[in-house]
Formats: structure tokens, C-alpha cells, sequence
């Protein structure tokens, strides 16, 4: 098989890669290692900066986005006893929209399916070969045959444990990394939201988050120690320990109901540098990791791509590298401001245990000081909203 353009996995990055790259007329096939339903089924991201959704609407990928998704133009900060909301369509005249990543997959396999584009599921031992010369090309093993697609160019969208960073040479690439000292416990519920706007909270007991996936369903979270296992954290003692978490109007209000999905996200702050090597490219998670407190994992991924399409859209319509070229700095220009902001927001709002009564005393007065500030509230909001692509 040929294809100019290979992407490896169809996650957020890889169907929006895809669907950029369909639009153009540029051959792209999409090798995943599972089936189209497991897709499907992940539950992650759900708060979206407006670059991606305008760069839906492009790919003519939004229509129910705009009919079912719920715009925010603020959000609380909750800390001792107190709340602060963030007014972001105040400070910045720009707001997030709540739509779940696994609407985003389905509307994105929608698209591409409709559009004619070749997804092949299932396509196990992924391997990347000549990427560093002219002619490179992937393999997989697609019903038990081998499958070797020849290509111009391979984007690896194919997120943190993929095939394609892990095959780059040791010293042709530098990680940066953090891993931070707790998880989050989320829990997936079909009950009302208790509050129209996301209530981020600061405890002495540890982060809490309300967020949500549309008017009845609820997504909740509580930082708890990476030691825990889920089956350690019954329905019962979520909710309870959310409940201590939350101010005191938001406890009474909280409804419960069985979880539908529950599972603990360690945290992580990871960039990979550079993002191009010979003919690869890695975008997404594949590049770069941020814990899930900026809510700006899926938001990167989008950036890269825009980054990504704009510069093979280039090569093959104008037979122009020079966006090529420039991919890798772009991209990571807007990646380390978005990982900043990510880990500013997870020192704020996270009990760390090594940093004592000294760290928490550090956040109580830097959340004052947010508090009474718009300049400092100004400047949470427009990272939060997204910064510029
Ligand atoms: C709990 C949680 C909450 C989050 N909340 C937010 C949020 O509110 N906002 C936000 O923007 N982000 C959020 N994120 C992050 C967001 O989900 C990710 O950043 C996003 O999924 C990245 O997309 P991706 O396509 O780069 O990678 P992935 O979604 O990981 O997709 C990679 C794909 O590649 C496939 N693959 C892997 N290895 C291979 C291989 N060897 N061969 C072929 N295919 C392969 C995988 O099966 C997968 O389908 C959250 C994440 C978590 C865990």
C-alpha cells in the first residue's frame, strides 16, 4: 500500500490530523493498534479552548458540538471556606465549551468516514521504518497478515506509550520530565452537575474538581495517593470524600448516583524535544504530557496539528518546506507555555505533602492574592482559555 502521509493512531490528534489533511486532498491512512469501540470508549478530556473548536468547524466537524456542548464563561476556585470565580469571557471576551473527548472521536470518525478516509483498526505490532531517509513506511500485522504502507512523511499520534517516540534513537532526543506525587480518582456519573460552572478546589485534604460532560452527566475528581487502587474507592467513599472537599453549598447540593466509569490518572508533566526527525513528526500526547488541571492535553494536541497540517498542507500545495521546517519550534513555543500553566495550576491547587504547613501557607496567600487581583485573575484566564495558535 501507498499513502503520502502515515499517521500513527486515532486518537484526538490523528483523527483531527486526518480529517485537516482529507479536506486538502492529501492521501493519509491511519494505523491503530485498537478496535474502532475501544476508541470510542475512553473517557478523558471534556473542556475545550476555542482554537479547537473553530478548528472543528473547519473540518465541518461541529455541528453537534454547537448543539449539544455548554459554553463557560467562568469558572470557581474554591480554597477556605471561600470561592472565587474566574470570569473568563470578563477578562479575556473568550469562553471554553464542555464536550467530551469521546463526542469529539465519535464526530471526528464520523467525518472521516463519511469523507471516504482509510482508519485501519486493529492494526497490531506498529513498526516505523527509514523515517530518517526518503523513502520511509510502516508496517503493521492487520489479520494475522503483514501490512506495509509506503509514504513521504509519518506523524506519530500515537500518545504517550506509543510506537513512534520509543522509535527514535536514545540520542537524538531529550524528555523533560515530572511526575508528581498523587493521582486523581475520577468518576464518571449520570447525575446533574452540581453546579452550572466547573468548581475547582484547593482543601487541606487535597484537590477536588467538579466538571461535568453535559447537563446530566458528571465527571468528579479527588487527588488521591498513587498507591490506591480503584477498587479501593467504592461509590460510598467518593462521594463522601468529595463531600468534605467541596464548600458547604455545593455538598448539600451535590447528587449522587452509581458510577458509570471510574479509574485513577496519574500526573505527569512531559515534553519531548524536538518534534521532527527526518521524515516523523510526533504530535500530541505522543510529544508532551500535562497534568489534567489546565484541562490542555487535548487543546495541545489540537494546536500541533493546526501547526502540523498548515506546513504538509504547504509542501504538497505550494511545494514549500519552510512550515515543515519550522513545526517542531512552533509547536513546542505554545507546548512549554501550556505545560507552565499546567504545572502553575497543579502547585496551586494540590496538597503536595513534602511542602508542609510552609506550602500550604504559600498557597492560601497566592489564592488571596488571585482573589483580589484582576490583573492576576486576567493572567489565569487567558492561559485558560488558551493561549494564540
Ligand atoms: C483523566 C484525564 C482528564 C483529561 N482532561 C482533559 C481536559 O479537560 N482537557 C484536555 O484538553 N485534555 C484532557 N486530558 C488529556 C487528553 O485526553 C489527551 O491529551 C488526549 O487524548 C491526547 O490525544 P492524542 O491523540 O495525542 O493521544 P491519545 O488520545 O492517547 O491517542 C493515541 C492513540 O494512539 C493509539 N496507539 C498507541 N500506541 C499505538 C501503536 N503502537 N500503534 C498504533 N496505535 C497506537 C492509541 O490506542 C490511541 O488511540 C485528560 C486526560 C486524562 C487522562
Amino acid at each position: 500500500m501507498r499513502a503520502q502521509v502515515v499517521i500513527v493512531g486515532a486518537g484526538p490528534a490523528g483523527l483531527l490530523l486526518g480529517q485537516c489533511l482529507l479536506q486538502s486532498g492529501i492521501d493519509a491512512v491511519i494505523l491503530e493498534q485498537r478496535p474502532a469501540q475501544y476508541v470510542l470508549g475512553r473517557v478523558r478530556a471534556g473542556v475545550l479552548e476555542s482554537g479547537v473548536v473553530a478548528l472543528l468547524e473547519r473540518l465541518g466537524a461541529a455541528d453537534r458540538l454547537h448543539a449539544e456542548g455548554l459554553v463557560h464563561e467562568g469558572f470557581d476556585i474554591a480554597f477556605a471556606g471561600g470561592r472565587v470565580r474566574i470570569d473568563l469571557a470578563g477578562l479575556t471576551g473568550k469562553t471554553v465549551t464542555v464536550y467530551g473527548q469521546t463526542e469529539i472521536t465519535k464526530d471526528l470518525m464520523d467525518a472521516r468516514a463519511a469523507a471516504g478516509g482509510n482508519t485501519v483498526y486493529e492494526a497490531l505490532d506498529v513498526a516505523l521504518h527509514d523515517f530518517e531517509a526518503e523513502r520511509p513506511s510502516v508496517s503493521c500485522i492487520k489479520d494475522g497478515k503483514t501490512l506495509t504502507v509506503e509514504c513521504d512523511f509519518i506523524a506519530g499520534c500515537d500518545g504517550f506509550h506509543g510506537i513512534s517516540r520509543a522509535s527514535v534513537p536514545a540520542g537524538a532526543i531529550r524528555n523533560y520530565e515530572r511526575v508528581y506525587p498523587f493521582g486523581w480518582m475520577g468518576v464518571l456519573a449520570d447525575t446533574q452537575p452540581v453546579s452550572e460552572e466547573l468548581i475547582y478546589v484547593s482543601h487541606e485534604r487535597g484537590f477536588a474538581l467538579c466538571s461535568q460532560r453535559s447537563r446530566t452527566r458528571s465527571r468528579y475528581y479527588v487527588q488521591c495517593p498513587l498507591s490506591e487502587q480503584v477498587d479501593e474507592w467504592p461509590d460510598e467513599r467518593f462521594w463522601a470524600e468529595l463531600r468534605r472537599r467541596l464548600p458547604a453549598d455545593a455538598a448539600s447540593a451535590l447528587v449522587v448516583g452509581p458510577s458509570i466509569e471510574k479509574s485513577i490518572a496519574p500526573l505527569r508533566s512531559f515534553v519531548a524535544e524536538p518534534l521532527r526527525f527526518g521524515r516523523l513528526f510526533l504530535a500530541g500526547d505522543a510529544a508532551h504530557i500535562v497534568p489534567p488541571t489546565g484541562a490542555k492535553g487535548l487543546n495541545l494536541a489540537a494546536s500541533d496539528v493546526h501547526y502540523l497540517a498548515e506546513g504538509l498542507i504547504a509542501f504538497y500545495k505550494n511545494k514549500n518546506s519552510v512550515e515543515l521546517e519550522n513545526y517542531s519550534a512552533r509547536a513546542l513555543a505554545r507546548v512549554w507555555k501550556a505545560e507552565r500553566f499546567s504545572w502553575w495550576m497543579t502547585k496551586l491547587l494540590h496538597r503536595f505533602p513534602e511542602e508542609g504547613d510552609f506550602g500550604r501557607r504559600m498557597q492560601l496567600a497566592e489564592l488571596e492574592y488571585i482573589s483580589a487581583s484582576r490583573a492576576a485573575q486576567t493572567a489565569l484566564a487567558e492561559n485558560y482559555v488558551g493561549l494564540p495558535y
